[in-house]
């Protein structure tokens, strides 16, 4: 089964990366921990946090929680895969604003929703059910791809 997770306000870019790699991660912010706590429980997220007391606090209520090291976000995911053997995926994206989950969408039917220029070189367009922002592989798509790769490589030895 696949793991859910909830992020709290310290971890917005993570919640982007994940997302990216195809993990469903919804984020909050301005949300006490109480209601965090509560979120986590009844969605069956796991918790990721940087504070350490909202991390005891949601294993009293039973709630699955880890404690994110100040590190780099490449680094946190690949913490991440090794914890919870997560398959970060960027051909099963979804939208990095809001968790939406994506839809491949007719190349004519986005024309007039995004800059000609990008319209005339991109062959494949992806819209989110939920905010209906639309996406598309440009010139950051190496990048993406690349910190998701290095994310997934086995450490050496
Ligand atoms: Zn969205």
């Amino acid at each position: 089964m696949d793991h859910l997770f909830l992020l709290d306000a310290m971890l917005g870019s993570l919640a982007r990366w994940l997302r990216i790699g195809g993990v469903d991660a919804e984020y909050r912010r301005d949300i006490i921990d109480e209601e965090l706590i509560k979120e986590a429980q009844n969605t069956g997220r796991i918790l990721l946090t940087r504070d350490v007391v909202l991390v005891q606090r949601a294993k009293k209520y039973s709630v699955d929680a880890l404690l994110i090291p100040f590190i780099k976000d490449r680094e946190i995911l690949r913490l991440l895969i090794k914890v919870y053997g997560l398959e970060l995926d960027a051909e099963k994206s979804r939208c990095p604003k809001c968790n939406g989950t994506l839809r491949s969408i007719q190349r004519e039917d986005v024309k007039p929703r995004v800059p000609e220029v990008t319209w005339r070189n991109a062959f494949e367009f992806w819209e989110c059910h939920l905010c209906g922002s639309v996406y598309w592989r440009g010139s950051h798509w190496e990048n993406i791809s690349s910190t998701i790769s290095y994310a997934m490589q086995p450490r050496n030895p």
